[in-house]
C-alpha cells in the first residue's frame, strides 16, 4: 500500500502568527513520525509556515490552487506562484469547495494538472454526499471524481497524487464512516486507479480518509488496509490532538 502520509486541513483558521504558535507547537510531537507530516494552511499562512517548517519533517500544503499560470483572476492564486514560494502540496477539490464555490469535476481536473505541471503533489479530494450513499452509488461517484481528476495524468505523475476520501456527510460534522464504511471504498479508489494504470501505481497509492476523524477513532480508521493515512480538519488545530493521530500512523 502506499505511504502513509497525515495532512492537516486547516481551512479558514488561524491568522499567521497564530499558525507560528500552533505549528511550534506541533513541531516537537511529531518530530519522530514515521509516516509524512503535511499542515494546510490559508494562503495567508503559507509564508510563516514554510520559515517556521523549515529543516523538519512538516511539509507545507495550500488549500487551493487556479488552473491557469497567470493573467485576469482577481484574487486567484497560481501552482506556480505556491512553487516558487516553496510550498510542496496542494488540496484539490475538497468538497467545500465544490459544495460553496462552484468546483465542478472538469476544472477539479484543470487545476490537477496545473499543480503537477507547477511540480507540486496534489492532494485530491473526494467523496459522497450522505444522499448518494443513501442511494446506493458511493462507488460510482466516487469513482467518476477520481477518473475526472485524473484525465491527462500520467503513471509516472500519479508519484505525486495522493487521493483524500473524505464523504461529505463526516466533514465536520463529527460523524465519522466506519472503519469499515472507510476502507471499502479506499480500495474502490485503488481500484480505479488499478484500471486506469496499472497494479504498481494503484499499491503505491497514499489513499487517505477524511471526515471526523479525530484523537479517539484514528487508530481503528488508519489499521485498515487500505487506509494509507488522513485528511483531518477539526482535530488538526489542536497539537496534541493531532499528534496522536500521526503517531497511530504507522
Ligand atoms: C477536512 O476538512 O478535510 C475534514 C476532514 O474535516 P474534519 O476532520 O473536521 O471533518
Amino acid at each position: 500500500m502506499g505511504k502513509y502520509v497525515i495532512a492537516g486541513n486547516w481551512k479558514m483558521n488561524k491568522t499567521p502568527a497564530e499558525a507560528k504558535v500552533l505549528i511550534d507547537e506541533i513541531k516537537p510531537l511529531v518530530a519522530d513520525a514515521t509516516c509524512d507530516v503535511i499542515v494546510g494552511v490559508p494562503f495567508v499562512d503559507l509564508h510563516v509556515a514554510l520559515e517556521a517548517t523549515a529543516g523538519t519533517n512538516i511539509g507545507v500544503a495550500a488549500q487551493n490552487c487556479h488552473w491557469a499560470e497567470s493573467g485576469a483572476f482577481t484574487a486567484e492564486i497560481s501552482a506556480g506562484m505556491l512553487k516558487e514560494m516553496g510550498v510542496g502540496y496542494v488540496i484539490i477539490g475538497h468538497s467545500e469547495r465544490r459544495q460553496y464555490f462552484g468546483e465542478t469535476d472538469q476544472t477539479v481536473n484543470k487545476r490537477v494538472r496545473a499543480a503537477l505541471d507547477a511540480g507540486l503533489t496534489v492532494i485530491l479530494c473526494v467523496g459522497e454526499y450522505l444522499e448518494q450513499r443513501e442511494q446506493g452509488v458511493t462507488a460510482e461517484v466516487c469513482a467518476m471524481q477520481t477518473k475526472i481528476a485524473l484525465c491527462g495524468v500520467s503513471a509516472e505523475e500519479m508519484s505525486r497524487i495522493i487521493v483524500a476520501y473524505e464523504p461529505v456527510w463526516a466533514i465536520g460534522t463529527g460523524r465519522t464512516a466506519t472503519a469499515e464504511q472507510a476502507n471499502e471504498v479506499c480500495a474502490q479508489i485503488r481500484d480505479v486507479v488499478k484500471g486506469l494504470y496499472n497494479a504498481d501505481v494503484a499499491a503505491a497509492l497514499t489513499v487517505q480518509y477524511g471526515g471526523s476523524m479525530n484523537a479517539g477513532n484514528a487508530a481503528e480508521l488508519l489499521a485498515q488496509s487500505d487506509v494509507d493515512g488522513g485528511l483531518i480538519g477539526g482535530a488538526s488545530l489542536k497539537a496534541a490532538d493531532f499528534a496522536v493521530i500521526v503517531k497511530a500512523a504507522k
